[in-house]
């Protein structure tokens, strides 16, 4: 019964989706979605005489479904859909493996750098977030909502994150006085044209902890897109370049570039390429995240979490880059507050 992944269920689940209508649709989506989140290999509860039912959003239908296939494990087929190629994107049930292998990577972690609140297309607070952050241990998150150029995903503009400033120095306050480690950054994920150019005041970036840029637009081009990962990383108001590729299971494959010739511009800015840890993104994956274990640029690991219970997510950013052989070093998540934000002035000061 061995050799059926997750990963291979969640990919069965998404085909038969495609071919079923209604709330058989709807719970083969939600299923195939769930299977990345399982924190075990569903064929290791049927070995162990366990019910499939254990498992999130698995009801009796789709449990005899399952259990159909890792019986009788359907041939694989050749031409896979580029669309999820499963050996790009862990499961948490494989990332608790990896991470089994070493456990002070998972101890090493200080902090999330990438989530959004209700000021944005989030559904917490800054506090629920807090409040979630604390309960993991850690000693900070960033608040990275969207900018105001993003619409579709409520940005915010300079005034909005002004107003989200002080409602983080509040929480940052009451976890002062609850002697709670953690404090919160103010930070922003801000969005990016083709040419690596933000939407937002310099002077208002200049007072955030920290500055995410991402790419939300003309991400199906099948150009090479290497000027823009270049024009991004020299833009002097952005530190994280965060999901880089603009991939997203099952819907867009993300954009192509001469990634050894970005990376190793990060690594001469000494700015940090990420890792979106959310399930359907993963992004950077572990065959990229090679690629940057050589060029030596740093790493950023942020869940991008729209709710608080998706900070859990992490996990998967942190196994990609144990597996991808990332050196702790580079992982500006593992350090120290102060010495995140030394980074962070280092390359304020070489703008
Ligand atoms: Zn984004
Ligand atoms: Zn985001």
């Amino acid at each position: 019964m061995a050799g059926i992944s997750n990963g291979d269920l969640a990919d069965l689940l998404a085909t038969r989706a495609e071919s079923e209508t209604g709330f058989r649709q709807k719970a083969f989506k939600r299923a195939a979605r769930a299977a990345f989140l399982w924190p075990e290999e569903a064929s290791d509860l049927l070995a162990g005489a366990r019910s499939l039912e254990e498992l999130h959003s698995v009801g009796p239908f789709i449990g005899e479904q399952l259990r159909g296939w890792i019986e009788h494990p359907p041939a694989r087929s050749a031409a896979r859909d580029s669309l999820r190629r499963l050996e790009d994107f862990l499961t948490v049930a494989e990332a608790r493996k990896i991470l089994a292998r070493d456990p002070t990577w998972s101890e090493r972690l200080r902090g999330d750098l990438h989530m959004h609140t209700s000021w944005s297309d989030g559904s917490g607070a800054v506090a629920d977030m807090a409040e979630a952050a604390d309960l993991r241990g850690y000693e900070y998150i960033a608040i990275t909502d969207h900018s105001k150029g993003l619409k579709i995903a409520g940005g915010i503009d300079e005034s909005e994150l002004l107003e989200q400033g002080m409602e983080i120095a509040a929480a940052n306050a009451r976890l002062r006085t609850a002697d709670s480690k953690l404090t919160v950054l103010r930070s922003i994920e801000m969005n990016l044209n083709p040419r690596g150019e933000g939407d937002m005041d310099a002077a208002e970036l200049a007072k955030l902890d920290l500055v995410l840029g991402s790419f939300h637009s003309a991400l199906r081009l099948k150009e090479d897109q290497t000027e823009r990962y270049l024009a991004a990383l020299r833009n002097p108001d952005v530190h994280v370049l965060g999901h880089p590729r603009g991939r997203v299971y099952n819907y867009r494959v993300g954009l192509a570039a001469d990634w050894p010739r970005v990376f190793a511009e990060a690594a001469k800015l000494n700015k940090a390429v990420e890792i979106d840890c959310y399930p359907d993104r993963q992004d950077l994956n572990v065959e990229l995240l090679k690629l940057v274990a050589k060029s030596g640029a740093c790493v950023s690991l942020g869940t991008d979490a729209h709710h608080a219970w998706q900070l859990e997510f992490i996990e998967l950013g942190v196994a990609a880059a144990l597996k991808a052989k990332i050196l702790p070093d580079r992982i500006i998540n593992f350090l120290p507050l102060p010495d995140l934000q030394t980074w962070i002035a280092e390359l304020r000061a070489d703008r």
